[in-house]
């Protein structure tokens, strides 16, 4: 199977170097965007095949980010929350984030939820063709 390609929105430098440095000791492939008007551009011209979504971005907030992208795709989202607050991942899953991870997390879990994501979303795909 073809790596996937792995969007990872966050406006927090450090955090995103944490991810990235994770995803390329991984051997994934992964695009950046710092805020959230960038990430709705890049989800369109890149077709990433899976999203990580900081919810605290400087312009839009992020559970405004799946909102857009849920009008015209269903691209995997894991959200990542610094927040603990309930509330706002209930919303965010409301509004169509598949997973949610609250920061800070290790990498390993990242990588294992990335793989589940696209594992029951493979099988999803091979159900409706059967
Ligand atoms: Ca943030």
């Amino acid at each position: 199977m073809n790596k996937p390609t792995i969007l990872v929105v966050e406006d927090d430098s450090s955090v995103r170097s944490l991810i990235t440095t994770t995803l390329k000791a991984h051997g994934d492939k992964f695009l950046t965007a710092a805020n959230g008007e960038m990430a709705v551009m890049m989800a369109s011209s890149h077709n990433p095949d899976i999203m990580l979504l900081d919810l605290g971005l400087p312009d839009i907030d992020g559970v405004e980010v799946i909102r857009r992208i849920r009008e015209w795709s269903n691209l995997p989202i894991i959200v990542l929350s610094a927040r603990s607050e309930d509330s706002d991942k209930i919303e965010a899953l409301d509004q169509g984030a598949d997973d949610y991870l609250t920061k800070p997390f290790s990498g390993q879990v990242l990588l294992s939820r990335i793989d589940n994501l696209l594992r029951s979303r493979t099988l999803l795909r091979l159900s409706l063709i059967h």
